[in-house]
């Protein structure tokens, strides 16, 4: 089979799907069902329907675009990442698992390559955690990890429910209807860009990854005393903001001294209450994210944390409610899918690198239902989450050329 990647083609389609955005050129923004979201799906449902695939959607909103091998009755080979992207992204993140995967599909068609086991590109609804607060709402419901009672709860920033924003989409159905049964996919393989400085420090254009790292993220509301600025003298004030700080620096520090590199921790918001210069903070929000490879680590962390709140909360005498989000196990990837790839990378004389992805993708969940594994390519300075991320032309041409070596290998 002659193998070739038609790049300039997926460059132009990955210059398109950028272009349909909430916000302005170079950023990127489409948030889970908003207007971008919404038309971006439309075009790129059209794209793979050019390609002659078929395409399905779930009750989630999760898509399926399915090439059908010969024998359909065998577990499908899956592939796909996400588009949604968060306020003032970049253009890669997601997209080129998603555009990459319908191209690899398009040049195993080219190639007339006849798959027998289907090959199904799946775009994730939600891998970004933006307007519901918890990240692989798809993922995690095709997986079982969220149940569609939760799903169904989950409410906006403007306290609207996830079903209340389904209807004013065509995304209908029940959600129970999501889960797959296991042995749905006989593998699933995502490509990303890396989102880290790794292989670029490394000069190596591809990352194979066996292992996903544990995240957590936690609500934590702190309530004070507020009062006057000037009235309130300083023994007798219970200020949110200052217990705040404390408790954001032992979470440093709980990260910093695990004895590990890959324990790491952010606080990424803090919303002071009521936010004006001359008057005491008497609430604050912050949310904490804590993740790690090692499970026991990870939790020691979380535990640190809770024991240090307490420790806050007696000494300042305000209140410290920690409200779990999330806390996800790690994924160890498929050794088959892991050495489909390695094996595809070496087809073609790649480089590769073996690695741990420390971001949190879709493949986590899918790797609970199916041999999952990840294929990553660079990205310029390891930037992701803003306008200048980029990842090159020939590293996206050459990961695409790797994932449809590695279809082609595991749907024979
Ligand atoms: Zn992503």
């Amino acid at each position: 089979m002659k193998l070739e990647v038609d790049a300039a083609k997926l460059l132009s389609e990955i210059e398109t799907l950028a272009a349909i955005s909430d916000a302005e050129a170079p950023a990127v923004t489409r948030i889970v069902f908003g207007s971008a979201d919404l038309k971006a799906r439309a075009w790129l449902k059209a794209r793979c329907e050019e390609a002659g695939l078929a395409v399905q959607q779930d009750p989630i909103g999760n898509t399926f675009v399915r090439w059908i091998g010969s024998d359909p009755t065998l577990p499908a080979v899956g592939t796909g990442s996400h588009i949604d992207a968060i306020p003032n992204a970049g253009k890669y993140d997601g997209v080129v698992g998603v555009l990459g995967g319908l191209e690899a599909i398009r040049a195993l068609q080219r190639g007339g390559f006849r798959p027998r086991h289907s090959i199904e590109l799946l775009v994730f609804t939600s891998e970004e955690p933006t307007r519901f607060g918890i990240g692989c709402i798809g993922s995690r419901m095709l997986s079982g990890t969220l149940s569609a009672d939760a799903a169904r709860h989950l409410k906006d920033g403007e306290g609207v429910s996830l079903d209340e924003v389904r209807e004013k989409t065509d995304v209908r159905g029940e959600l129970e209807a999501v889960k797959l049964p296991i042995a749905y996919y006989k593998a699933f393989v995502e490509l990303h860009i890396e989102q880290g400085p790794v292989l670029e420090r490394e000069q190596i254009p591809l990352g194979v990854v066996t292992g996903i790292a544990a995240p957590a993220s936690l609500n934590i509301s702190i309530e004070g005393a507020g009062g006057h600025a000037g009235g309130v003298l300083m023994p007798a004030r219970h200020d949110a903001l200052c217990a705040a700080a404390e408790l954001v620096l032992s979470i440093e520090n709980a990260a910093r001294s695990s004895g590990a590199v890959d324990t790491v921790a952010t606080v990424g918001i803090c919303e002071v209450f009521p936010g004006a210069v001359n008057s005491i903070p008497s609430r604050v929000r912050l949310s904490a994210d804590i993740r790690d490879t090692d499970l026991k680590r990870r939790d020691g962390v979380m535990q640190k944390m809770e024991s240090a709140g307490k420790g806050i909360a007696e000494k300042r005498q305000v209140s410290v409610r920690t409200e779990l989000v999330n806390a996800d196990a790690p994924a160890v990837c498929s050794p088959l899918v892991v050495e489909a790839l390695s094996e595809s990378c070496r087809k073609h004389n790649l480089n590769f690198l073996p690695m741990v992805s420390r971001a949190y993708h879709d493949s986590l969940f899918m790797s609970r239902i199916a041999p999952t594994a990840m294929l990553f390519i660079p990205c310029r300075n390891g930037y992701s989450h803003r306008p200048d991320e980029y990842a090159s032309p020939e590293d996206i041409a050459r990961g695409t050329l790797v994932l449809a070596e590695t279809l082609a290998a595991l749907s024979r």
